[in-house]
C-alpha cells in the first residue's frame, strides 16, 4: 500500500467510540467486518459489540453513516474495511453484489457470511450465496444468519429464532461463522454445501411451514368427537326415550368437542416434551440446573 493510499484510508475511517484511542483494537480474531449499514447490517453489529467482538463496517459513505452505528464501532470504505477482518458479514441486498467485484483482491480467502434473503420463492435463476461466490471466487461464502430478522437480533435469542443454519464448501470456514453464532448466543445447524443455499433462502418466506399435519389431527379429533358425542347424547336419547333433543346440537355438543380437542392438542404440543425430559433424566443424559 502507498503511502497516499494509506493516508486517503485513514481519512476515510470513523471511529464511533471516543475512547477508542484508549482501548487497544482487539486482534483480527476478535474482530470482524460487517458490509452495509441498513437495518441488519446495525442490527447485527450492535449485538456483535455486545459480544465482544471489535466492529468494522464497510460503507459506501462512511462519514454519513457514523451517526446511525453503535458505538464501539468503527466504520470505513469497503476496501480498507475489508482488509481489517478475516470475517465479512454481506448485509446488502443481491441486486447490488456487484460492488464486491472490485474488492476481489482484497477479499481472496476472506470469508463472506451472506444473510441475504428474497422476497419470492425462485426469484433468480441460482440462489444468493452462489451467486456471491461466482463474483468472488477467491473467497470462502458461508450462508447463513439470513433466518433472523434484524429485531430478533436486536432483542436477543427468544427459544423461538435460537436457531441459525449454515452452509458452504470450507469447513474451516463454516467452523468460523458457528463460532461466532455461539458466541452470540444462537444454536448452529451446518446444512451442508453451498448448494443448500437456496433452500435457506426460502426459509423465512415460508409461513406456517408444518401447518398440514396439525391441521388434520384438530379436523380428525373434531370430527370423531362429535360423532362419539352425536351418538351418545342425541342419537340414543331419541331411540332409547324418544326424546328429540337435536337442538342440543349446535350448543352443547360445540362446547363439549372445542374443549376436548384444544386439550388434546395442547397436550399432543408439549406431553412428549415433557416425558423425554423425564425419559432422559431417567437415563441420566440431562441434568437437573
Ligand atoms: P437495508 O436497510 O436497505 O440496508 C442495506 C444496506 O446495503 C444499505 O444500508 C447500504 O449500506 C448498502 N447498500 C445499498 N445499496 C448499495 C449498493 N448499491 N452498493 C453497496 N452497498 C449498498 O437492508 P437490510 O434490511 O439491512 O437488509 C440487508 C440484507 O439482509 C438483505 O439482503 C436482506 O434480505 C437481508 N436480511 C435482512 C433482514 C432484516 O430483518 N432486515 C433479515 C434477514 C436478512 P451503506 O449505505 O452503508 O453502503
Amino acid at each position: 500500500m502507498t503511502g497516499q493510499e494509506r493516508s486517503e484510508e485513514k481519512s476515510e475511517c470513523v471511529s464511533l467510540s471516543p475512547m477508542m484511542e484508549a482501548v487497544p483494537a482487539p486482534p483480527e480474531s476478535e474482530r470482524v467486518c460487517v458490509f452495509g449499514t441498513g437495518d441488519l447490517g446495525r442490527s447485527l453489529g450492535l449485538r456483535l459489540l455486545q459480544a465482544g467482538y471489535g466492529v468494522v463496517f464497510g460503507s459506501r459513505r462512511p462519514h454519513s453513516r457514523s451517526s446511525l452505528l453503535p458505538h464501539g464501532a468503527q466504520v470505513l470504505g469497503h476496501a480498507a474495511a475489508a482488509q481489517s477482518a478475516h470475517l465479512i458479514f454481506i448485509a446488502v441486498q443481491r441486486e447490488h453484489y456487484d460492488f464486491l467485484v472490485p474488492l476481489a483482491n482484497q477479499l481472496k480467502g476472506k470469508v463472506l457470511v451472506d444473510l441475504s434473503n428474497n422476497l419470492r420463492k425462485n426469484q433468480y435463476p441460482e440462489a444468493n450465496a452462489e451467486y456471491l461466490q461466482s463474483l468472488v471466487p477467491g473467497a470462502e461464502v458461508v450462508k447463513g444468519f439470513n433466518t433472523l430478522s434484524a429485531w430478533s437480533l436486536q432483542n436477543g435469542p427468544s427459544d423461538a429464532n435460537r436457531q441459525v443454519y449454515i452452509c458452504g464448501e470450507s469447513v474451516e470456514a463454516k467452523q468460523a461463522v458457528i463460532a461466532v453464532a455461539i458466541k452470540l448466543g444462537f444454536s448452529a445447524l451446518d446444512r451442508g454445501f453451498l448448494s443448500v443455499a437456496r433452500e435457506l433462502e426460502d426459509f423465512p418466506l415460508q409461513l406456517f411451514p408444518q401447518w398440514r399435519l396439525p391441521l388434520r389431527i384438530a379436523i380428525g379429533l373434531s370430527a370423531a368427537f362429535f360423532f362419539y358425542l352425536l351418538i351418545r347424547d342425541i342419537i340414543y336419547a331419541y331411540v332409547t326415550q324418544s326424546k328429540d333433543i337435536s337442538f342440543r346440537i349446535m350448543v352443547s355438543l360445540a362446547n363439549k368437542v372445542c374443549p376436548i380437542v384444544s386439550l388434546i392438542m395442547l397436550s399432543l404440543c408439549y406431553l412428549p416434551g415433557v416425558l423425554a425430559s423425564f425419559l432422559q433424566l431417567y437415563r441420566g443424559t440431562k441434568y437437573l440446573p
